[in-house]
């Protein structure tokens, strides 16, 4: 082999590594529809993280090699209209515009108990102060880059694309279903898939027993409907610890679990993070 060849492998050698160690933090699916992630790599290499704000929260950003992504959720709720973050970094304040695309999502038809649809004024009220604590978990916001975000099942069993359906209730229209549900017998262990610290468990009107993760950087992810609740607010969880069991708490039509992940207050599709 000749010197110069010798030379060229010993180049790639450096090179291939080199290249897997800049750009190797694993990013979710990139879909800028509603209920989707936008991914922004932005054009500063400083060592200071940079703000983003997306409509008035604070929006994800993290470091993947030499690069700085934003990670912004597109509420169901967006328009299609271009969307605009703020961007404050060390040479200033800057806006980035982006498209929203369309995606229909389709209706989905559920029979449950009268009541769980025509609330009563006691219900009404109590689903009011569970609003202000769900509001007050998704917007938790610790400075700490998520692990990954590719994120594994909380538990085996079959992913329904249910994400953002519009949902008719014993007839009557009802909010788009906000998560994924992950069919699994009652008892089924619920593993975090992702360190993270627990912002709040609690029995739910509609969420049943529940359990709130703070992941980092405004990454809050929600497991509903369980039958048990292992774990406390303020717990540390590392990835694959059991935070509950599945069950059918709260509005349920079986046992399942309901998972809700929320990117600066928006809910996204967990699909766009599950490993392919
Ligand atoms: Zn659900």
């Amino acid at each position: 082999m000749s010197f110069g060849r010798l030379a060229a492998l010993a180049v790639a050698a450096w090179l291939i590594p080199f290249a897997a160690r800049a750009a190797s933090y694993a990013l979710p699916h990139e879909a800028a529809v509603p209920g989707g992630v936008k991914l922004l790599r932005l054009d500063y290499k400083g060592r200071v993280m940079p703000a983003v704000d997306v409509e008035g929260q604070r929006a994800m950003v993290v470091q993947d090699g030499e690069d700085w992504v934003a990670v912004i959720g597109i509420p169901l709720s967006a328009p299609l209209a271009p969307r605009a973050v703020v961007v404050h970094d060390a040479d200033g304040r800057h806006e980035i515009a982006f498209a929203v695309g369309d995606k229909r999502y389709a209706s989905q038809s559920l029979k449950v108990a009268p009541r769980q649809v025509d609330l009563s004024a006691q219900d009404l009220a109590r689903v009011g102060r569970e609003r202000v604590i769900i509001d007050a978990a998704l917007s938790r916001w610790s400075n700490v880059q998520p692990e990954s975000l590719r994120l594994p099942q909380p538990v085996p069993g079959v992913r329904s694309s249910s994400f953002g359906m519009r949902r008719i209730f014993n007839g009557e229209s009802r909010n788009p279903h906000t998560g994924m549900d992950i069919a699994a017998p009652t008892g089924t262990p619920v593993l975090a898939p992702l360190a993270g610290t627990v912002v709040d468990t609690g029995e739910f009107f509609f969420n049943g027993n529940t359990v709130f993760v703070d992941h980092g950087r405004g990454l809050i992810s929600m497991y509903c409907h369980l039958s048990a609740i292992d774990v406390k607010p303020g717990q540390h969880l590392a990835a694959g610890t059991r935070l509950g069991l599945v069950g059918m708490t709260g509005r349920a039509t079986g046992p399942h679990l309901h998972w809700g992940l929320s990117l600066n207050r928006a809910w996204v599709d967990p699909e766009l993070f599950v490993p392919d």
